[in-house]
Formats: C-alpha cells, structure tokens, sequence
C-alpha cells in the first residue's frame, strides 16, 4: 500500500442548507472571486464540480494568510456543484460518505431552519467535518462593504452598531446550533483543543454578495482537510467512484456523471453498474470532461480522455446506462478480478439496503434522486412517522408514465390514498402528470423530505374528515 501523507488527493467540498440561504451565490463567489481578477488558469471546470488548483486556493487565501501563516499541503480542492447537489451529501461509496468536508450555509438573518437541521443531522450521522457559514452578514444593519476580505479586516471597518447586532445574531446562531448538540465558535475564538475535538464546528461570517470572509472559508476548508481528514485524503490506487447523475445527451445518448474519488478510469475499462434490475456491464466508450474555464455550450466542446485519475468529476459514455442509479458505487472488472465476484460487490450497495428497500404489499410510491436520498426518505417514513407511511413500491430518478400506471393498481386494492407517488428531489414526465390525472394517481413533489410528509398527512386528514 502506497498511501502516504506526502500524496493527499484533493478534499471534496459540498454545500448543503436550508433554501435561499445563499448557497448558490456562495458556490458563484467562490468560484468567481478567481476569475474576477482576470486569471483564467487555476480553476477547471468538470463534470458536477469545480476544480482549485493549489496555486489557486493560495492566491484566494493569500492576504488572510499573510497572519495565519497556513501551509497548504492539499493538492487542490473539489467543489460539488451539481444542482439539486444538497441530497448527494447522503450518497455513500460503499460505506464511507461521498463528500469529505461540507459547509452548512445559514442565513445570519434567519437562524437554523428546518432544512439546515436535516442537513446537520444527515452531516453527524456521516462523520463528515463541516464548517458553517453565517452567510448575509452584509445585512447587518449598515454594513460597509470591504469586498473580498477575510472576515476579521471586515468587522474591524464596521461601526459599534453593526458590530453589536453582528455579535448578536451570530450568538444566537450558536445558541440554536447548541440546541441541536453542536458545540461551537466564531473560528478566531477557537482554541487549539476545539480543533482536536471533532465534535466542534467553526463559524465563519460570510457575505456571498460582497465576498467577505470567502478567503476564511477556503483556508478552513484546507486547514480541516490537513489537520482532521488527512488519513482519508490519502490517494489510493484503488478505484472508488459514484454515480453523481444520469442523463441523455444530445449525440451521445445516455451518459452517466461520475465523481472518481480515487484510482484511475480509463477509455476501454469494463465497468460495472448497479441498477435496481440488478448489475449492467459495459465497456467505457468515452471520459469526458468540459474545456478549461469555459462554460460547455456543444458537445464537441467536451475534452476527451484516454485515462482519468481520482478525485475529479468525468461524464462516461457506453451502453446499457439507461437505468444506472445515482449514488450507487461503479467498479471496474480488472484483469485478476473474476467479473461475478464485481457485481456482487457493485450490487452490496443494494443488497445491504435490502431490509430498507423492502416493500409493503399496500402503500405509496416513493420515488428520489439517489439511492442515498431514497435510503432516508425511506427511513423517515418507516421509522421516524407516526403512524407509519407504508411503501409498496421505490424508485430513482425522474417520474414516467409506467410508474404512474404501477402506482394505479392501489385504487383497484381499494386504497385509493396510495395511489400516491411521494417524488423528492425528482423531475416528472409531462406525459406522467398527464396520466396521473386520468389514472386518479396524485404526485407530491418536494426537494425537502418533511414537506412529503406535511403534504401526505395533510391529505390523508382531509380524508379523514
Ligand atoms: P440558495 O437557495 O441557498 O441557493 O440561495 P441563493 O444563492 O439562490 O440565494 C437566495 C437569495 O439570497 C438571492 O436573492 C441572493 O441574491 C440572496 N443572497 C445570497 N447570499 C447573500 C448574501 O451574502 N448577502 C445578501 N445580501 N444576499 C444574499
Ligand atoms: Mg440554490
């Protein structure tokens, strides 16, 4: 085993909270600040994240360093940027969390809210190290603008006022974060031993606006990655790889993202899939990647590559991948592998849900974006509801028509309340909306599991009335 200290791979960063809190503004202004200053290099664009090359996570973090004095041993950083990417913090690589370190975007103006708490929940269940970030904090009342500094120069220009409203909206952050059994602290203000506990979580002002405290995030992200996860970040030889999204391409035909963690994939590599239908081989046709900082208008703008070398995110061609399940693990059959032996582990993602993906003879249809964001849902609606919502049938990915026609057979059973689809996270087929229509079949969309809930119990109470 080669694994060492000296040849970390590059943390994955993903961000995940609660809706208009900011983070896509935040993953903008990271990814800008660079561009900004007119200097395209240093930042690659892939498939569902963004690369930092070292040298550009050191000019980022350049004026805050000149204190901090933080050595950057990482290799760079890869920044999740997936839409609909909150789920995917709940995707598993054959046990291990997908992402390495997450930030937790709260609105400094409003406090946790419920998804931020889902979020902080699914987070600790993990194990992964998060930062959060107070994001707004340019709504402090009279906030001088001091664009793209760290967070400390920014508060020295504010005047008493701002000052004392910051200190009491970001106090009672760590109050409602107390509330939920998290420990934590304006970053500054932590001492070394907090840094050693892993049970505390730094707080970081940002404003995704003005780019305050954007410097601060990215030095903690890699100080986190080298103090606290550096044993995970070693780079193995080992291929580990997720499926990320699977989507038609014009010209291409299905195509499957993946995140390669580690390990190499390479043109030609016969790869192993986990669908619900059981194992798909195929041959890799083609890994691609879009052009450096260029925004991927036609498909001839891809890069192609002959061999790719984990942690990056690579869009794979090949055959058979219609019914490939996102976050589900992808493996390679190598020339000592016997090909049995790699389906069956490709497929333990599944088989070691198996209990949790049973199914009730009668209930709803619960359909989600990943295999991770179905395992929780599930769990949710199983264990954590009272009474219980029975599930009679599961499902990943968008909603078509057939899954509308299975659903319908519940008002034949007469359960006519599950004719129900419970969607989260998922896109729905004009033909399925149409259908469910005729076929008396109702689909509750949400991209937030307690929403479902509120909806379904809402509906099952006016049945009752
Ligand atoms: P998301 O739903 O978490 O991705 O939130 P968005 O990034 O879409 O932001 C939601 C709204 O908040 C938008 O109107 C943003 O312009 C605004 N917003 C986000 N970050 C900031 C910030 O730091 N300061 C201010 N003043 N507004 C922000
Ligand atoms: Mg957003």
């Amino acid at each position: 085993d080669a694994r060492s200290r000296d040849d970390l791979r590059c943390p994955i960063v993903v961000i995940m909270g609660h809706v208009d809190t900011g983070k896509t503004k935040l993953l903008d202004k990271i990814r800008k600040t660079n561009v900004q200053d007119n200097e395209a290099g240093g930042i690659t664009q892939q498939i569902g994240a963004t690369y930092f090359e070292k040298k550009t996570l050191e000019t980022q973090t350049a004026r805050l360093n000149e204190t901090e004095k933080v050595e950057l041993t990482v290799p760079g950083m890869l920044v999740i940027d997936t839409p609909g990417h909150e789920s995917f913090t709940n995707l598993r690589s054959r046990g291990s969390s997908l992402c390495d370190v997450a930030i937790l975007v709260v609105d400094l103006m409003h406090g946790l809210e419920q998804q931020t708490i889902e979020s902080l929940t699914m987070l600790r269940k993990r194990g992964v190290p998060f930062v959060v970030a107070l994001n707004k904090v340019d709504r402090c009342y009279a906030w001088k603008t001091c664009k793209d500094s760290p967070i400390r120069d920014a508060l020295k220009e504010q005047e008493e006022g701002t000052i004392s409203e910051f200190r009491s909206r970001s106090t009672n952050a760590k109050v409602q974060l107390q509330e939920q059994g998290v420990n934590s602290n304006l970053y500054w203000e932590m001492g070394d031993e907090d840094w050693t506990n892993s049970d505390f979580i730094p707080l970081v002002p940002t404003s995704a606006i003005t780019g305050e405290g954007v410097q601060d995030i990215l030095l903690l992200l890699c100080q986190i990655a080298q103090r606290k996860i550096w044993k995970q970040l070693m780079w193995c030889a080992n291929l580990q790889c997720t499926v990320l999204e699977v989507k038609a391409i014009d010209g291409l035909g299905m195509t499957v993202d993946i995140l390669v963690v580690n390990g190499y994939l390479r043109e030609g590599d016969k790869a192993v899939f986990c669908t619900l239908d059981g194992p798909v081989v195929t041959e890799i046709r083609g890994l691609l990647t879009p052009p450096p900082s260029r925004e991927m208008r036609v498909k001839a703008d891809y890069i192609h590559h002959k061999e790719v070398k984990g942690a990056l995110g690579v869009k794979v061609i090949g055959n058979n991948l219609e019914k490939v399940m996102a976050g589900t693990s992808v493996l390679v059959v190598g020339p000592n592998d016997e090909e049995e032996d790699i389906k069956a582990e490709v497929m333990s993602d599944l088989t070691n849900l198996e209990d949790k993906l049973s199914t009730d003879k009668q209930g709803v249809l619960v359909q989600a974006s990943t295999l991770g964001a179905l395992e929780a849902l599930l769990q949710f609606l199983r264990v954590e509801t009272k009474p219980p919502i029975p599930v009679s049938a599961i499902g990943i990915g968008t909603i078509h028509k057939r899954d509308v026609t299975k659903i319908s057979i519940m008002n034949e059973k007469g359960h006519p309340e599950y004719a129900t689809i419970l969607a989260f996270d998922v896109g729905v087929e004009r033909e399925a909306r149409e259908h469910a229509q005729e076929m008396n079949v109702r689909i509750m969309t949400a991209d937030i599991i307690y929403h479902l809930f509120d909806q379904f119990t809402r509906f099952m109470g006016e049945l009752t009335e």
